[in-house]
């Protein structure tokens, strides 16, 4: 028990050591507390190489300090990364001891995590994709890379399956994600580690052959290095010099994309030269000597000082020839930007706590943190990005797992319905509901990242019009839309043909524009919305159709108005003149023939009720007459100065621009008619109007009218008046 403990003390020891060494500040109590707990944690479990559990979170975090250097809350996260999954203590608990962020990337590490169980990796791109959609802080994919390297480092202790499946998934997603953030010296481990459990016989034949030419590579570069060491020293430069092979599994790819045998592969011999001054200027000047001693090959030569890589890397890198005729590649880059090579993020980070960085660095940084992830963040946002670790990438995208573990991209905020249309036409028309990850739900639920969706379809279902409100793929709208449109016009072949049939049963016949008059009485916009609403019921053409209801139909409006005309034209006109003159004598208008100004007219005397004023050809007043004839008075409209008085005309067409301005060409124009009052009111495109105007006589008015049913979209013009049914 007391040699655990002393273990353990000397394991926490080393730790903080080492963060003190390459971290920017250390808070060791948190770190302490981490320790503590993710020993307590795992203290039950076992990894497969039988050791104790907690010594991969140690180790994660012993990378996360030494080999990508960032933070100490990355180290802290490192600890715990697993805890979640593998003990009973929860977020909220790591939460409240440890804080948010280093709760908030242990579940991104977590859900990370999760994602790849069990899925085979068929879109290398869309699931790196996807991991960046999830992530919200740089620390979570840093800690995950160091996850995925220890695991690498221990792999050869879990199941040949489970190597193979974890092998592929780090060649493919983790080892290009990492180049992306510069971290090169973690690609090249997680490229030969994969490399190592996916094709062994290839792996260890390299290992060998490089093995036996060590010796004469050594003593090779010994040879070649030798002049420029001199030179260099000569200059008072102070750099390291260091022949290196390129690691393994670039020379494997090299053959055989080449297809040439490995003893071919020429630049297996290259050379690089760290300066450790951070000028520029001094690369410039190596490049001068090493060109001095060895001729240059023109077209391999390659300035990523001046024009970075996307992934920030800088360095000179020419290749020479000795005089043997060996091609040799030559790289050379300050102390700085080996680093940046090495460590990627990390570097730049480091640096950025030294304060080592100017302002335009910075800047500078922050460009190549938005090439690296292929999208700009929010422009000015980008300081508060760098200060904070916040990520914004491709949040306004979405990736989607079929049933078979295949991977969809889909806007952000799609549903089952978007995602059904993405696999196939054909799914999405009959889709009738879906499973997300299991669990049926309505089709329009939001997707996100990860879900895995199962649609449910049915021969019986169709596409819905209200399934436009909530989809987002332009295909599924596109889709909508035009299943819809063939709907429509299966509906409008419908209705026409039960027109059709209707007109034939009243033996009417409509031409084309007594359709649309018809369509528009019935306040639809043309006749294709008729015979659509004709399909769907919502007309009854055995009501519309027969002649006296229609006419009906059309009274009613009219009575409406012409109780408010006949007041207006009857007060204009003035007292009806009784007898020949102006007599103080009650009088009225007869409700049964309601005469308006210019109708010939005579008084009926009544008992109570002054003098009824009626029509000389109301049938009520003959029919009175007959009883007793003599109590008739001749009574009749006053003449004003110039004769006129007011008549009252409903109009009824079709809505348009310049309608108005037509109307009433039509009246002035004729003998200087005056209009009154118009009174218009447009439905849908259709008008109708109460038009007042002053005129001399029955004949002119009827003149008026005629003009008026000559303009175009003029359905109908008529005098008011409340006695023309009977
Ligand atoms: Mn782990």
């Amino acid at each position: 028990m007391i040699s655990n403990v002393t273990k353990n003390k000397k394991l926490l020891d080393d730790l903080i050591i080492t963060c003190r060494n390459n971290l920017p500040s250390v808070n060791i109590e948190l770190i302490t507390k981490a320790f503590e707990l993710s020993l307590e944690a795992h203290k039950n479990d076992s990894r497969a190489s039988g050791e104790p559990y907690f010594t991969h979170p140690y180790e994660v975090a012993m990378i996360v300090a030494k080999e990508i250097p960032l933070d100490d809350i990355s180290v802290v996260s490192a600890l715990l990364h697993d805890v979640i999954e593998d003990s009973d203590f929860d977020l909220s608990f790591i939460s409240k001891e440890f804080g948010k962020e280093v709760a908030e990337i242990v579940d991104g590490v977590t859900k990370i995590g999760g994602i790849f169980k069990g899925q085979e990796i068929s879109q290398a791109e869309n699931y790196r994709k996807m991991l960046l959609s999830m992530v919200k802080d740089i620390r979570v994919i840093l800690v995950k890379f160091a996850d995925r390297l220890h695991n690498m480092r221990t792999l050869e202790f879990v199941n040949p399956d489970k190597q193979r499946r974890i092998a592929q998934e780090t060649l493919e997603i983790y080892a290009p994600f990492s180049h992306r953030f510069g971290l090169a010296k973690v690609k090249w481990e997680l490229e030969d580690l994969a490399f190592k459990y996916l094709n062994k016989e290839a792996y260890e034949d390299l290992v060998r052959k490089i093995k036996n030419k060590r010796k004469e590579r050594e003593s090779y570069i010994a040879r070649f290095t030798a002049p420029i060491i001199e030179k260099l020293k000569e200059h008072k430069i102070e750099f390291e010099i260091s022949g290196r092979p390129k690691h393994l599994y670039s020379i494997y790819r090299k053959m055989i994309k080449r297809n040439k045998p490995f003893e071919e592969i020429y630049d297996l011999f290259a050379v690089r030269i760290i300066i450790e001054s951070n000028d520029t200027n001094e690369c410039y000047y190596v490049l001068g000597i090493v060109n001095s001693i060895y001729t240059p090959v023109p077209d391999r030569f390659k300035d990523y000082i001046s024009i970075p890589k996307t992934n920030n890397y800088q360095s000179i890198h020419t290749t020479v020839i000795d005089s043997q005729g060996r091609m040799v590649e030559v790289q050379i880059r300050t102390n700085k930007m080996h680093e940046v090579a090495e460590k990627g993020v990390a570097a730049h980070w480091k640096y950025k706590e030294n304060k080592f960085t100017s302002d335009s660095n910075l800047e500078n940084w922050v460009n190549w943190i938005r090439d690296v992830f292929e999208s700009a963040s929010k422009d000015e946002a980008s300081k508060e990005l760098l200060a904070s670790f916040k990520l914004n990438l491709y949040q306004d995208e979405i990736y989607i797992f079929t049933p078979k573990g295949d991977l969809r991209r889909l806007p952000v905020n799609s549903t089952p319905v978007d995602f059904a249309f993405e696999i196939h036409s054909k799914v999405g028309y009959h889709c009738i509901g879906a499973k997300v990850n299991g669990k049926i739900v309505p089709l329009d639920t939001p997707l996100h990242s990860g879900d895995q969706v199962d649609i449910i379809t049915s021969k019986n279902q169709h596409p819905n019009k209200s399934w436009m409100l909530f989809v987002k793929t332009h295909k599924a709208k596109a889709a909508i839309r035009r299943w819809i449109n063939k709907e429509e016009e299966q509906l409008v072949e419908t209705g026409k043909d039960i027109w059709e049939k209707k007109l034939k049963k009243y033996k009417l016949t409509y031409n084309n524009d007594d359709v649309t008059k018809f369509a528009n009485s019935q306040k639809y916009e043309n006749s294709i919305q008729l015979f659509k609403a004709i399909a769907l019921d919502k007309v009854n053409l055995d009501d519309l159709l027969l002649p006296k209801k229609d006419k009906e139909v059309k009274e009613e409006t009219k009575e409406l108005e012409f109780d408010n005309f006949a007041t207006i034209a009857r007060t204009d006109a003035g007292a009806i003149l009784i007898d020949g003159s102006n007599q103080n004598v009650k009088y009225s208008f007869a409700k049964c023939c309601n005469p308006i100004p210019g109708d010939p007219i005579v008084g009926y005397i009544t008992i109570g009720e002054g003098i009824k004023i009626h029509r000389k050809t109301c049938t009520d007043l003959i029919n009175s007459v007959k009883k007793g004839g003599d109590r008739l008075v001749p009574v009749q409209w006053p003449t004003a100065d110039d004769s006129l008085f007011v008549a009252g005309i409903s109009i009824v067409g079709e809505d348009s621009p310049g309608i108005l301005k037509d109307i009433s060409h039509s009246i002035t124009s004729y003998h200087d008619t005056n209009i009154k009052s118009v009174n218009i009111t447009a439905n849908n495109s259709m008008f109708k109007g109460a038009i007042t105007l002053y005129v001399k006589n029955l004949d002119h008015l009827s003149r008026i009218v005629e003009r008026l049913k000559k303009n175009k979209g003029i359905y109908s013009v008529e005098r008011f008046d409340s006695t023309t049914s009977g």
